[in-house]
């Protein structure tokens, strides 16, 4: 067990409402929303962020990209959307649980 605050959205230890989950990707609303949507898709293993990527995380890294693009498209953000991830201290992170912001108006 660990304090990571996404694991324990993932474990379901604090309640949210899940937008999608798989056995390898957890996807819920962000707190604090920047526009109509504002969604952050992690992965449910803990990796701290981009800098703790290796070769092992080829697909699981691919496959959250592929599935940013489906929830944008079902979130109605066909005209484009933003996708960001903050990395480390000097990248502006604040939550050490790699996460992909989705962000986008309809
Ligand atoms: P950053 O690490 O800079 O990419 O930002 C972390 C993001 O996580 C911020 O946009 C927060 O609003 C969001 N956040 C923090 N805690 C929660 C939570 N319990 N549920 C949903 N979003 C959260
Ligand atoms: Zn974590």
């Amino acid at each position: 067990m660990n304090d990571c605050i996404f694991c324990k959205l993932v474990r379901k230890e604090i309640p949210t409402k899940v937008v999608y989950e798989d056995d390898e990707v957890f996807v819920f609303n962000d707190i604090n929303p920047k526009a109509e949507v504002h969604l952050l898709i992690i992965p449910k293993i803990h990796i701290e962020s981009m800098l703790h990527l290796s070769e092992h995380h080829h697909s699981l890294m691919g496959k959250i990209m592929v599935l940013t693009n489906k929830l944008a498209l079902e979130h109605g953000l066909h005209g484009g959307y933003k996708t960001q991830i903050n990395t480390g201290l000097k990248g502006g992170q604040e939550v050490f649980h790699l996460h992909v912001h989705l962000v986008g108006n309809r």
